[in-house]
């Protein structure tokens, strides 16, 4: 199907292999990332039982490494006890880092109803999403750990809080979809980006761009599975082989070898998450 690597192998950075959608067909999914040379993959949390799962999944595959935290759309339903369950992953064998945390205002609550009485509503949820991004990165902190950033329509308030923490905790922006300007500005404060198959995509034009600008020091990649699926597969099943198809477009954008990127991109995740 593929061409062997010469060297490097590449991570996917960023995938939900907990989820259902993997169910029926996990391990024909991991040996075919394996073929792909997509070696390394992170299983990313989004709440206590993702969370959870994504650490078991660690546990019981050598190719599989987890994140655990509670995402911005999750935290409605949140309790303080999940802190606990988060609390005590953390100290887990093959944990890796601290997320999917952030900021979302994409997805707010009360969309069924009218301005005036979903305005409270979305102000109670946007102060929980603070409070629950502010706890987990101070939960990082404490563990020595980079945290995996969830930032949707919220770019202003995401740096406010991250600005809090420079110097303690260092961030990957996944799933970039930003300009070079709005990419410099995160890594100039410590943090790093990481790309999907979206910049695969026809009308990616900006974050085309970023890739081909940005110094290969500061990038890692990721298929954010299920969702995203690169081109050709577009709007079917992600999974992590595709992976592949995101680092070939980087080196086709960047004009350098498929080995280069799978080289950079790994070193730099070797350096931020905890292997
Ligand atoms: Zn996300
Ligand atoms: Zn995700």
């Amino acid at each position: 199907m593929t061409a062997k690597l010469r060297s490097e192998m590449i991570i996917d950075t960023h995938a939900h292999l907990d989820y259902s959608d993997f169910d029926l067909d996990r391990l024909e999914i991991l040996k075919r990332a394996e073929e792909a040379g997509v070696t390394r993959i992170i299983s990313i949390g989004t709440n206590a039982v993702t969370s959870s799962n994504a650490v078991k999944l660690a546990q019981e595959h050598p190719s599989v490494w987890a994140t655990v935290g509670i995402h911005p759309t999750e935290v409605d339903e949140a309790l303080e006890s999940d802190y606990e369950i988060l609390r005590k992953l953390v100290g887990e064998r093959k944990v890796a880092g601290v997320g999917e945390i952030g900021f979302d205002y994409h997805h707010l609550p009360g969309k069924e109803l009218t301005p005036d009485e979903a305005a409270p509503l979305i102000a109670q949820n946007k102060v929980r999403q603070e409070y629950w991004f502010r706890k987990q990165l101070d939960l990082a902190a404490e563990h020595q750990f980079n945290v995996v950033i969830h930032q949707r329509e919220a770019w202003e308030d995401t740096l406010r809080v991250m600005r809090e923490y420079q110097g303690k905790v260092r961030g990957v922006y996944h799933c970039f979809g930003g300009s070079y300007e709005q990419a410099m500005e995160v890594i100039a404060m410590g943090n790093l980006i990481s790309f999907t198959g979206i910049i695969t995509f026809k009308n990616a034009k900006q974050v085309q761009e970023t890739a081909q600008r940005i110094s290969a020091d500061h990038f890692m990649v990721e298929t954010d599975c299920p969702y995203l699926a690169p081109v050709p597969h577009r709007g079917k099943r992600c999974e992590p082989f595709h992976t592949r198809l995101v680092a070939e477009k980087l080196a086709e954008l960047r004009s350098v070898s498929l080995d280069e990127i799978a080289r950079s991109t790994s070193k730099v995740a070797e350096s931020f998450f905890r292997f």
